[in-house]
């Protein structure tokens, strides 16, 4: 049985129950944000977090209150779309919806590819293929369509990546177990378009029929399969044309920038916007969720995207309704700039959610933000961590916190080589808080390695 949280299963922590709502895409409509705040405030917290892959999670459910709870949040349709004959359980189709898209997805100017036309049938696949419900909730996909606001470095089991198109159709880069890269040779081959579905399916069939029992991830079956036999051992298998080659070989994922989602920005139809904004450490309270659905509604088409950067957009907006927005975002407590602290700040729950924690890293983390000046770049952001476990960033901060105590960290900073452990060189023991915000308000020190 997985320990992940999820929407009928409810797992113990320090605070209370956790609950995990999945959003398809990232993509929260409005009556669905008052329904979640609602429960929320009848049977949890009323914490509410968004997480490193554009869900939400409701803090502190109150014992005897599970079932109430996922009940209100199943007749809310924020469950998974059940077949009438699958012999599965709500459990165990909800734990594989991880299919990350863009937050922009449809939206952004820079994109190759609307991935939600291809999104739709691979998440109704997961949710309909009996054997799927197999697989580790925490096996990932990822459908890349180019877009400039798309996270690339947390690593996916298996990943799309939509190509340029100077080439003669669409297609897209296939890789496991990592990320499209920036640099060339992360592709193992690419497939056009129309083909991805089918690719998927069988890739997460062949998967299944190769893994073992310990073979929860790609990588861990990769430890015993070469990746370019195992794919196409799955195009062989639905008659699929694998695409090899130079241009292949040399394609390179174009660069992406993370700070598009903070602030107003036009979409890739000029006549429409979208504002975004970062609540301090990816937590909000259900008043500030109801709230969010209703900026939308009001100046928006009503739905927000969650981003796995722990903020939210509010998308379509008109140009008359941009400084609305953004004015309702501040009001809320959101940073819509990215030079302000909280956009360069993560941290996981801490010592009052998790036993593991040393420190509370969230009330840490505002003390941070307080102290740091406001001039941050994605470059200098910082990763409050309660444990090495780092639940919050799946990938190396520029800077890590490491909490050995309370209101104690040893200061890592992330190094040039993958020598250097998991945070990289630990530059100084023992920190207060003021001690790391002094450390990091210097001017940017080189790597030791550099
Ligand atoms: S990183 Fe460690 S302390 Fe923080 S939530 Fe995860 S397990 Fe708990």
């Amino acid at each position: 049985m997985s320990a992940c949280p999820a929407l009928t299963r409810i797992v113990a922590a320090r605070d209370g129950g956790l609950c995990r709502i999945r959003l398809p895409g990232g993509v929260l409509h409005a009556h669905e944000a008052a329904a979640i705040a609602e429960a929320a405030t009848l049977h949890a917290s009323g914490v509410i977090e968004l997480t490193n892959r554009a869900n939400l999670q409701l803090r502190g459910v109150r014992s005897g209150h599970e079932a109430a709870l996922t009940a209100r949040l199943l007749q809310a349709g924020l469950g998974p779309q059940m077949p009438a004959d699958t012999p599965h359980t709500i459990e165990a189709i909800d734990g594989i919806r991880n299919l990350m898209i863009s937050p922009l997805a449809g939206h952004d100017p820079q994109a190759l590819c609307d991935t939600r036309a291809l999104a739709a049938p691979i998440l109704a696949l997961l949710q309909s293929e009996p054997r799927f419900a197999t697989l580790s909730p925490k096996f990932a996909l990822l459908l890349d369509g180019g877009e400039q606001l798309m996270a690339i470095d947390h690593p996916h089991d298996i990943w799309l990546a939509a190509m340029p198109a100077d080439y003669d159709e669409p297609r897209f880069a296939v890789g496991f177990a990592g990320c499209p890269s920036l640099e060339a040779g992360s592709a193992l081959a690419a497939v056009v378009q129309a083909d991805v579905p089918a690719l998927l399916d069988a890739l997460l069939h062949t998967f299944i029929d190769l893994a073992g029992t310990d073979d929860t991830r790609m990588r861990n079956l990769l430890v015993a399969h070469d990746a370019h036999v195992l794919l196409q051992r799955a195009a062989d298998r639905v008659g699929i044309a694998l695409q090899h080659g130079s241009q292949i070989d040399a394609w390179r994922r174009a660069p992406t920038d993370p700070t598009k989602r903070l602030g107003a920005h036009p979409q890739g139809d000029p006549q429409r916007w979208y504002a975004g904004g970062q609540p301090l450490a990816g937590r909000i309270d259900a008043a500030t969720l109801r709230e969010l659905g209703a900026l939308s509604a009001r100046h928006g088409d009503g739905s927000l995207r969650v981003t796995p950067w722990q903020s939210v957009l509010l998308p379509n907006l008109t140009a008359n309704s941009v400084e609305a927005a953004l004015s309702g975002l501040h009001a809320l407590g959101f940073a819509c700039d990215p030079a302000h602290p909280y956009a360069a700040i993560v941290a996981c729950s801490g010592s009052t959610g998790c036993a593991k924690s040393a420190a509370d890293t969230k009330a840490d983390a505002q003390r941070l933000a307080a102290l740091l000046t406001h001039d941050r770049t994605t470059s200098s952001a910082v990763h409050l961590t309660g444990c090495t476990r780092s639940c919050a960033a799946a990938h190396c901060a520029p800077h890590t916190l490491l909490a050995v105590a309370a209101g104690r960290y040893d200061l890592y900073q992330r190094a040039d080589t993958s020598s250097e452990g998991r945070f990289g060189v630990c530059i100084a023991h023992h920190l207060t808080i003021e001690q790391a915000a002094a450390q990091l308000n210097r001017p940017a020190r080189k790597s030791p390695d550099a």
